[in-house]
């Protein structure tokens, strides 16, 4: 779609500072952005990246969280690890499919898989892929070469693991690890391989914080997965506020979608609520991610127009801060259009 003119509230910039603009949108990008008079109900976002999901899993969806952590999702042979090996390829494409479909229309234009089951994994999940969202795919077992990253489960400190990551990183491979997840067990080993992504970072000491921070590693924090699943139990588990205080970069990610829906709406909401972070910092965690695909996620002129139009009627009428009420009242329901690069998506 060529020269399409947009006008409502949008939150622009690195700031998302709320404007009256009118938007115009060319060959897939903003190419003008005025101030504009009209009123309009219409709130205009930057699409959302979540940082984090494992879509494969969607296939035991909302299995009883009925055993500890390992037994459930630790490879290879945890309670999901097995449901996907049970499964047919038809089935896992089929299941990926309607997820990425779930995240589309919830505001997700772009996502960072950890993909199992090896080359095959990930060629099943490039068949279930759509060019209207950007994913980045963390593959394992061999995958990693069909993907664009090296998703390791968690580190142990094997020379095995080591040379796996040589390997990858070697191929231009994006390494990423979940640390610290359950405890402090594998924090200093995923360290140890240099990684490129940080995932969990629940029982992060400050020290550890600072390591990645000075380091400049990203840490994605799923905190609804870690409530789920009992990795925390603590609004100070994982430390967002120091993360965001020591100036780490901080993404957001939803986790297996077997126990959590990859909504970042609601994903944002709870983080609000149990965390209680600024608005504007969780914004900022649920668009940083596009940096793993080289883009900003920001509403400026020269940006993709990768946008969600929401219905801010309501909340646009008595808000004292639309920053927050575009998460704690429009959330995925109030969108009534999304836009990538430049197309409408259809709901
Ligand atoms: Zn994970």
């Amino acid at each position: 779609m060529q020269g399409e003119i947009l006008e409502g509230l949008a939150f622009t910039g690195d700031e998302f500072t709320p404007r009256n603009v009118k938007i115009v949108i060319e060959n897939g990008h903003i190419s003008e952005m005025t101030e504009s008079k009209t009123a309009s109900s219409q709130w205009i976002v930057p699409a959302f990246f979540n940082a984090h999901t494992h879509i494969a899993d969607t296939v035991g969806m909302d299995t009883p969280i009925d055993r500890p952590l390992a037994e459930l999702v630790a490879p290879p042979n945890g309670l999901k690890h097995r449901l996907l090996r049970e499964t047919p390829p038809d089935r896992l494409v089929s299941a990926m499919q309607d997820t990425i479909r779930f995240m589309k229309v919830t505001g997700t234009l772009g996502f960072a898989d950890f993909r199992e089951g090896g080359k095959a994994g990930v060629d099943l999940l490039n068949q279930a892929a759509d060019p209207s969202v950007g994913m980045f795919v963390f593959g394992r077992d061999g995958g990693e070469f069909a993907a664009q990253g090296f998703g390791l489960s968690s580190a142990k400190g094997t020379a095995a693991e080591e040379e796996a990551v040589r390997l990858a990183k070697q191929a231009g491979k994006l390494f990423a690890v979940h640390a610290g997840e359950a405890g402090v067990k594998d924090i200093e080993a995923a360290f140890a391989l240099d990684p490129d992504l940080i995932i969990h970072a629940t029982h992060f000491t400050k020290a550890h914080i600072r390591e990645a921070t000075d380091r400049d590693i990203p840490i994605v924090i799923c905190p609804r997965s870690n409530w789920l699943l009992g990795a925390t139990a603590d609004a100070r588990r994982p430390p967002v506020h120091e993360m965001l205080d020591a100036g780490c970069r901080v993404f957001l990610g939803t986790d297996n979608v077997m126990f959590v829906a990859p909504d970042m709406f609601a994903e944002a909401a709870f983080l609000q609520t149990i965390y209680k972070i600024d608005s504007i910092d969780i914004l900022r965690m649920m668009t940083d991610g596009f940096s793993l695909m080289g883009r900003r996620g920001r509403i400026e002129v020269g940006g993709s127009a990768d946008l969600l139009l929401l219905d801010g009627g309501y909340a646009g009428r008595w808000t004292q801060d639309p920053l927050t009420s575009l998460i704690t009242r429009l959330g995925s329901r109030g969108i009534t259009r999304v836009i990538s690069r430049g197309n409408t998506i259809s709901l």
